[in-house]
């Protein structure tokens, strides 16, 4: 509905989904979404202000019609909707005035949009580098004050520790558009190949950190009871594994190892 109103009034296209995101988010373009969506509530109601005095010109002109070839008996209501119309004149006159400052407003309001999209729009490899760059750094922050461990290895691991899209928005990912998602996507695939990146050092028996992490075990791959505590090895494919309590759920210490019969990461 939104939509339709805006490409009819400025000749571009906004979707309403686009508008609603851009609206539960903050910042300014948050404020040109309700700004517009405000605009073409406003323009709606004076529209339909508008519709219902059309419809009441009509009427009486149409009874005025009919009174004018009846014959005497209906001069007085020939007078009354006469009145009726007049009045209606400068009622139409100024709901029309108001419908079109209202459409410079929408007008004004969309060019305030478009210009932040714009401006967002098509980054180069280097500006999606510098997003990637950044949220890294915001992740080993978190990691080093043991928010996060050691060997996240991508967007939804980081989602069940924390609300990943957090980083997105701290290093300023733009939103909004399918343009912006793309770039988004682009950010959390760079992200993802540099917390797997071989080298890149991951939470194992030994080095943890991380409160929630148990890397040991007393049982032996086959099952047996172990004398001593040992540290924990996949059950399954024997790489160095251990248990989150967070997720309730094994992981292989190495992100970027693949997946076996037990383990997997989302
Ligand atoms: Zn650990
Ligand atoms: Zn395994």
């Amino acid at each position: 509905m939104i939509s339709e109103l805006i490409r009819t009034h400025t000749g571009h296209t906004i979707a309403d989904d686009t508008l609603a995101a851009a609206r539960t988010r903050g910042g300014s373009l948050a404020a040109t979404a309700s700004a517009i969506t405000d605009a073409c509530h406003a323009l709606m109601a004076t529209e339909a202000d508008l519709a219902t005095s059309v419809d009441a010109i009509s009427g009486h002109l149409s009874q005025i019609r009919r009174a004018v070839t009846g014959g005497p008996s209906t001069s007085y209501v020939t007078r009354h909707r006469l009145v009726a119309l007049q009045q209606l004149g400068p009622r139409c006159d100024g709901l029309t005035a108001q419908w079109a400052s209202q459409i410079t407003h929408l007008r004004a309001v969309v060019r305030i949009w478009l210009a932040h999209q714009s401006h967002q729009g098509a980054p180069s490899d280097s500006t999606i580098k510098d997003f990637a760059t950044g949220i890294i750094i915001l992740i080993d922050n978190d990691i080093s004050e043991g928010v996060l461990p050691l060997g996240v290895g991508s967007f939804s691991d980081l989602h069940s520790y924390l609300d990943a899209n957090d980083y997105l928005y701290a290093e300023g990912v733009p939103y909004g558009t399918e343009a912006a998602s793309e770039i988004t996507v682009a950010v959390q695939d760079l992200v993802e190949a540099r917390l797997r990146t071989p080298g890149r050092p991951f939470c194992t028996y030994g080095a943890c950190t991380f409160a929630d992490h148990d890397h040991t075990t007393l049982h032996s791959p086959d099952g047996a009871d172990l004398p001593a505590i040992q540290p924990m090895h996949c059950q399954h494919c024997g790489r160095p594994a251990h248990y989150d309590s967070r997720l309730d759920d094994y992981r292989h210490d190495d992100p970027a190892a693949p997946d076996c019969f037990l383990i997997h990461r989302a």
